[in-house]
């Protein structure tokens, strides 16, 4: 399996290339050259499987011959053994018709565990069998910091360094990052938003001697790993619910368009996934997009769903290169509009195409609080923020088949706008009771390239 750039002018990578390395060179964000098909038949086959069997079948074939099939099935078993809950990403019930997937019982409880983890364990033989050293930067809005300290903390051949925006993220996130005590991890207080630490990740990719001389490595949403552990769920939920028989909606909590794009490359194996809804938060630029064609940033505000708290969605540029055939030049140009006129849009023709592919719906504050409450009032199921902005947006579209909300973060993460809502305080799972005990680790950074880049060299472990 070999892996192409979104704006075509990088080399074609191997699986265990393109997720050793992020971005590609030319800027872009690599994607399969072509996606492997699954049978009605081994969809079927799925059924009942646990979770760990259905990850290895859905993933096989996008590994290529990184690790052969024993070491991969290693590598699944240790990276979902931490979980805590057997079914890995158990279905609920919210209402008729409207199924609620549970993504937050991994370590760090937010379905970035599910990469994370994986990545991970794959970096480890990666890294183990060459011999070779990485440094991994990272940009979270809170959550992928979490779970990328957690995956790697005491990992021998990485040195890993999270940018989170200053002030902008829950306690529980902060706490996450900056108290795991192993020193090839490091937390970065970034003068700035979400927008702002993703800026600087992309500044020290294309800074070729930097990120040459450091071994520079991603584990945002960037990275097709990422991407690919997520395509999981699709299949185990939608088989739970009688796929390939019946076709299966899917509602997506959205920022930077990793998870839906997930559930698109599902349907593009031959998952039966019916309506693919974009939720997002106040800050809905692309639920505009979809909309009306225009991808124009306004301002990131934030919202009690900090996580969605994003305005420059990395993997939608993943999306347009499909919706565009796959013209890496065109996608180019898009993209350099976007850097440089702060929005695109795109052609009529494209736009159809993307109606067709992704509905989509926006919750603002009021919405989300209401949600939260009245989904407790009604299932006694406490949702975080961002899974409320899914239930919202998802309700309206739920028709013959059944829709599935994604449910990305577990509500003691985010305990402040569940409290508020419903008045009750959602305890931390207890093998992190203590959480609030441990003592932080930090480091403020300016939103300065040069000054990051320095810290890191200073920093990283050889
Ligand atoms: C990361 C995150 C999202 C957004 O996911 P994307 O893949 O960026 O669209 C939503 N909810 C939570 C809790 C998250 O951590």
């Amino acid at each position: 399996m070999r892996y192409i750039s979104t704006r075509g002018q990088a080399p074609e990578l191997s699986f265990e290339e393109a997720m050793l390395t992020g971005l590609a060179r030319d800027g872009g964000l690599y994607v399969p050259a072509q996606v492997p098909q699954m049978s009605d038949a081994e969809i079927a086959a799925l059924a009942g499987q646990p979770y760990e069997e259905i990850a290895f079948r859905v993933m096989r074939p996008f590994v290529g011959d990184a690790f052969d099939d024993d070491t991969f099935r290693e590598i699944i078993a240790k990276a979902y053994a931490g979980f805590g809950h057997d079914a890995r990403a158990p279905l609920v019930q919210l209402g008729p018709n409207h199924h609620l997937l549970e993504l937050f019982h991994g370590p760090t409880l937010a379905f970035k565990d599910f990469a994370m983890q994986l990545i991970g364990q794959m970096f480890q033989v990666a890294l183990g069998r060459s011999g070779r050293r990485v440094t991994i930067v990272g940009a979270t809005s809170g959550d992928t910091g979490s779970a990328a300290i957690e995956a790697f903390r005491g990992l021998s051949n990485v040195d890993v360094f999270i940018l989170y925006p200053h002030g902008r993220v829950s306690d529980v996130q902060r706490r996450q990052m900056t108290t795991p005590v192993e020193s090839n991890v490091h937390a970065l207080a970034l003068e700035g938003d979400f927008d702002d630490c993703q800026a600087r990740l992309k500044d020290m990719f294309n800074d070729f001697d930097f990120r040459d001389r450091v071994g520079l490595a991603g584990v945002n949403s960037i990275n097709w790993a990422r991407v690919l552990a997520q395509v999981v769920y699709y299949f185990s939920a939608a088989t739970s619910l009688g796929a390939p028989g019946r076709a299966v909606d899917f509602t997506v909590p959205t920022g930077n368009f990793g998870d839906i794009f997930a559930g698109h490359v599902a349907r593009a194996m031959g998952l039966p996934i019916g309506r693919l809804v974009v939720a997002t938060n106040r800050n809905d630029i692309l639920h505009r997009c979809i909309r009306t064609g225009a991808y124009e940033k306004q301002g990131v505000e934030p919202t009690i769903s900090p996580s969605m708290d994003i305005e420059v969605s990395s993997n939608f540029e993943r999306a347009l290169f499909d919706l565009y055939d796959r013209d890496g030049a065109a996608i180019a140009q898009l993209m350099d509009e976007l850097k440089h006129k702060g929005g695109f849009t795109v052609s009529q023709g494209v736009l159809g195409k993307l109606q067709e592919a992704y509905g989509s719906g926006m919750a603002d504050e009021a919405a989300t609080s209401a949600t939260i409450a009245r989904a407790y009032h009604s299932t006694h199921e406490l949702l975080c923020p961002h899974s409320a902005v899914g239930v919202h947006v998802a309700e309206p579209h739920i028709g013959a088949n059944p829709m599935v909300t994604l449910a990305t973060a577990h509500p003691a993460k985010f305990p402040a706008a569940v409290e508020a809502a419903t008045g009750i305080h959602p305890p931390l799972p207890d093998r992190m009771a203590d959480l609030f005990e441990r003592p932080e680790r930090l480091t403020q950074v300016a939103n300065d390239l040069t000054a990051l880049e320095t810290l890191i060299e200073e920093r990283r472990s050889v």
